[in-house]
């Protein structure tokens, strides 16, 4: 049956097993197809349809090769996962999601602002809501008495795909494989 998998998701392993992404079936498939990358775990129940091949659903694949993948691509920051590590809260009121008027919004700020030479590294954005985002402007933390509730960190991989998406217990064993019993346990726990 070729139907109700456009939307999953399958664990995209390293060939050391590292845990790397979360990548869509169709993408999962053609590495499987190109020989890039190779079945671990699949949903033998479901299968999927190319023109020529029916193959069972990836769940977990593990590319052939061992790709360095630098870290600036591993984890970049967009405002899907950001919003998750400050668990949907602003930084500056407190507020959450639910919490917000309806015309505001939650938004990216950089504690330092971009024109005044601040990055987009995790360490310089937090979430804020639209109305903080425009009372604090171009100015310093320390300039306008708005400092974040937490000093922001670059999250773990790992956490941001569990708070944003969350994995099959399948896909959970190799995140356990790879990081221990801990780390998933934390991970359930969110
Ligand atoms: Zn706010």
């Amino acid at each position: 049956m070729c139907h109700g998998w456009m939307h999953v998701r399958c664990l995209a392993l390293n060939a050391s097993y590292e845990p790397l992404t979360m990548v869509p079936v169709r993408r999962a498939l053609r590495l499987v197809i190109d020989h890039k990358a190779e079945i671990v775990e699949a949903d033998g129940l479901r299968t999927v349809c190319s023109a020529s091949l029916v193959v069972p659903r990836p769940a977990v694949i593990r590319l052939v090769r061992f790709v360095h993948v630098p870290r600036r691509f591993r984890r970049q920051v967009t405002n899907t996962f950001l919003f998750a590590r400050d668990e949907y809260r602003c930084q500056f009121c407190g507020r959450r999601t639910i919490d917000l008027k309806s015309r505001e919004c939650l938004t990216r700020d950089h504690l330092v602002p971009i024109s005044r030479g601040g990055t987009n590294q995790w360490t310089n954005v937090v979430t804020a809501c639209s109305s903080c985002n425009t009372r604090k402007g171009n100015r310093l933390p320390t300039e306008c008495g708005m400092q974040p509730l937490r000093v922001p960190l670059e999250p773990h991989f790992v956490h941001l795909t569990w708070a944003v998406r969350r994995l099959t217990p399948v896909q959970g064993k190799y995140i356990r494989l790879f990081y221990g019993e801990d780390t998933l346990r934390t991970l359930q726990g969110l």
